[in-house]
């Protein structure tokens, strides 16, 4: 090979005027290394009037943390150890963005076989559509592809994401800059955690993600808490992780999906953490949404698979029956009875508990109904939802529907489980008190496991409290809970409440309630809640 800069800087220009790569030419001897005049506008790379600098000039003008990767490698041509360049590292070009390039060169010798130049071209537009321009992450397809081959060789290690909580309000108060600046902050320290053995990767607005090849969880976690130090209390993130030791054999979208479920678990929890994902709430997860999509359409047709069971309500010293409470009850399409305590937060959760409650209401009151043609006076209690309450003229559709069935206010009581959110009594207030005008009573559920206090139902026009299981069971053997109940029975007495207990099991426990003397009793004692059929059977057929 004749030794000819020159022909070969020619073809060079003539390639570069017809790429959009940038051809160069790397001569060992002088160390030049000459590159089109293009790149000196966009990278701030100055060349001298020979169109030529050096690898010194160069590796300036490199992303710091990639340069020593750089400097090596190209020490390494330099020296003969390798006569392919093959590199992808990044740039910083004059706006401050960085660029990712690929580069590759192969190494040339003269005809007595000495080595004398290095002939490539860089690529700042090959990875332009996998990178982010602003912090120089790579976009999720190359987090995929990376984490496949991870899997594939068996690595051990962590898929981790995590997002920038109010990333959209910070830009909205403080401006896109400060936005922008907290994104770059974060995917810097987030690299230097991950101690440059994996890249960075960007999904959509302050959420990264890495991979990072440790297999101990709290140095996981440490990492986590120091990038949170490191940004400081105004950039706020969540985490999600998946062990990729724990599901080798999946593919990279699925664990994909563990780690954001994890990280939308942190968020709704709206804690600065790192959650850990777990298979088990994750499966639940996807159950629930499952019977959500189940129980849309189920509804739509007709309410099937809705029923409603009733535990009978008793008088405490004559056992009379006062009523019945009426309870929701569920079978699934593959014949599985949902427990309304799973059922019941997926019907509030999605909102179709309100549909469903004026089902259920009106089941209830039709049911009551009929039972009242045999045995006058019998009374229903309906469990009624907070979120229920927030529809508005909720008050006005529960007077009608008694209206529509016929009966009078009076037979019905309200069940509202004490909760946070009773606390908003003008709310409540307004729509119970225009109930109550037509006899309609309300009633707190589960008192003692929420947040009130007597003093604080003062401020709320009750009717009833049933006093929680867990302090009806073992009463007999409880001077804590007797002196509970018999204070609360006491108390509700001087406002003018009726108490009923709940969850009654044993003689024992009836024993001492008939001491304390509530007005009302619901239990297994009694009965189990009953299909319609065998209450009837049960309690109305003579
Ligand atoms: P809750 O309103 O406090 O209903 C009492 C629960 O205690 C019922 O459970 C009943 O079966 C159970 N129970 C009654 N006596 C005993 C007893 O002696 N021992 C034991 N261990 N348990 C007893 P269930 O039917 O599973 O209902 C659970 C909860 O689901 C209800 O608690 C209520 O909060 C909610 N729920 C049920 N139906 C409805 C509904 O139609 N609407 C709404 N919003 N919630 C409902
Ligand atoms: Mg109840
Ligand atoms: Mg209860």
């Amino acid at each position: 090979m004749e030794y000819n800069v020159e022909s070969y800087l020619d073809m060079m220009r003539f390639l570069n005027e017809s790429s959009d790569d940038y051809f160069f030419l790397w001569e060992f001897a002088t160390g030049r290394l000459f590159l089109p005049p293009s790149i000196t506008e966009k990278y701030s790379l100055p060349l001298n009037e020979e169109n030529y600098c050096t690898v010194e000039d160069w590796i300036k003008i490199v992303f710091p943390k990639d340069a020593d990767a750089l400097a090596e490698d190209l020490g390494e041509v330099q020296q003969g150890k390798r006569l392919i360049h093959d590199m992808v590292y990044r740039l910083v070009n004059n706006q401050g963005e960085i660029v990712w390039i690929s580069c590759r060169g192969k190494c040339g010798f003269d005809q007595n076989g000495n080595l004398i130049w290095m002939v490539g071209r860089v690529s700042d537009t090959l990875l332009a559509n996998d990178t982010d321009r602003l912090t120089g992450a790579f976009y999720l397809d190359r987090l995929l592809a990376e984490l496949d081959e991870l899997l594939e060789k068996g690595r051990e290690g962590y898929l981790v994401l995590i997002d920038i909580r109010g990333l959209q309000n910070i830009n909205l108060q403080f401006g896109r800059d400060t936005g922008d600046r907290m994104l770059k902050a974060t995917a810097g320290v987030l690299e230097e955690l991950a101690e440059g053995t994996q890249k960075i990767y960007r999904m959509n607005g302050g959420c990264f993600g890495s991979v990072f090849l440790w297999r101990q969880e709290t140095r996981l976690k440490e990492a986590f808490d120091q990038l949170q130090r490191r940004l400081g209390e105004q950039c706020m993130i969540s985490g999600g992780c998946v062990p990729l030791h724990l599901h080798s054999g999946k593919e990279a979208v699925t664990l994909y999906q563990y780690a954001e479920s994890a990280l939308a678990y942190a968020k709704t929890n709206g804690k600065k953490e790192l959650i850990v994902f777990s298979e088990k709430d994750y499966e639940k997860k996807v159950a629930a949404l499952a019977l959500t999509q189940e129980l849309k359409q189920r509804i739509e047709n007709g309410f099937q698979g809705f029923s409603l069971h009733y535990q009978p309500q008793v008088t405490t010293q004559t056992p009379e029956l006062y009523g019945a409470e009426a309870l929701l009850r569920y079978e699934s399409c593959s014949g599985d009875r949902i427990p309304p305590d799973h059922l019941v937060p997926v019907l509030e959760q999605t909102g179709m508990i309100c549909q469903v409650g004026l089902w259920v209401l009106e089941t209830a009151l039709r049911q009551c109904k009929k039972w009242r043609r045999r045995l006058k006076g019998f009374h229903i209690s309906v469990n009624v939802s907070y979120t229920q309450l927030l529809e508005e003229g909720v008050e006005n559709t529960f007077l009608d529907l008694l209206k529509k069935v016929g009966l009078p206010g009076d037979a019905l009581t309200l069940e509202v489980t004490e909760s946070m959110q009773l606390h908003d009594y003008p709310v409540l207030n307004r729509i119970f008190s225009k109930l109550k005008e037509v006899g309609v009573q309300i009633s707190v559920d589960d008192f003692g496991t929420g947040y009130s206090s007597l003093s604080r139902l003062k401020n709320l026009q009750i009717d009833e409290i049933k006093m929680d299981r867990c302090f009806i069971t073992n009463i007999d053997q409880s001077t804590y809970n007797y002196y509970l109940v018999s204070k609360v029975v006491e108390l509700a007495a001087k406002s003018h409440m009726q108490v009923c207990c709940e969850g009654v099991e044993t003689q024992e426990e009836l024993g001492v309630l008939k001491q304390i003397n509530p007005s009302l009793l619901q239990g297994y004692l009694f009965s189990r809640p009953l299909s319609a059929e065998d209450f009837e059977k049960a309690y109305l057929s003579f």
